[in-house]
């Protein structure tokens, strides 16, 4: 994985982006929360799951189906979550969707089972470009843990930061749409 917090990047820069009509902060932090729930599939190693299993790590909280019925629960909130049920559902479903999707892009670990229940195979993107997060805080804390950051930075931040600004940029022009009169 990448580490827990980069997973907060595709949400924070949608939300920001979006600006706080669309995406409340209350759903920005839903859908940053949402960003790195599937995560806590790690439990399993502590109960024994193995990793491949469907059960395990990258197994089936990774997967678009889990993340359609999360954000369809929190939908139920969209009130609470101060935005409309559409905007709540596709922020939370693009939120959680975009960690298997991260993940994918990792060059260690076991795939991810993007199409749980259909298929536990499980899949990596052609381009697996960012370091692998190291699973545990004293392996973090090291010269590979320095490297994983680097890779985050410019494969995942940077863009992610590009996207927020082009957002921005576009609802800021058809806010204040320029007149070719004189
Ligand atoms: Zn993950």
């Amino acid at each position: 994985m990448p580490t827990i917090f980069t997973h907060a990047a595709l949400p924070l820069a949608a939300g920001l982006g979006l600006g706080k009509r669309v995406i409340s902060h209350r759903l920005l932090v839903a859908g940053i929360v949402a960003s790195m729930l599937p995560d806590f599939d790690v439990i399993g190693f502590g109960l024994g799951v193995e990793y491949g299993s469907q059960f395990g790590h990258r197994g089936f909280t990774h997967s678009l189906f889990f993340a359609f019925v999360i954000a369809l629960a929190g939908t139920c909130a969209y009130r609470t979550l101060q935005s409309t049920a559409t905007w709540t559902f596709l922020f939370l479903f693009v939120s959680m969707a975009s960690h298997g999707v991260l993940d994918s892009f990792t060059n260690g670990g076991q795939g991810i089972a993007f199409l749980w229940p259909f298929t536990s195979e499980r899949f990596f993107s052609p381009f697996r470009v960012i370091e692998v997060s190291p699973i545990g805080l004293s392996r973090f804390l090291s010269p590979r843990g320095v490297a994983v950051l680097e890779s985050e930075a410019v494969w995942v931040w940077l863009p992610c930061i590009v996207f927020c600004a082009l957002i921005w940029a576009y609802r800021r022009r058809q806010a204040n749409p320029v007149t070719d009169s004189p």
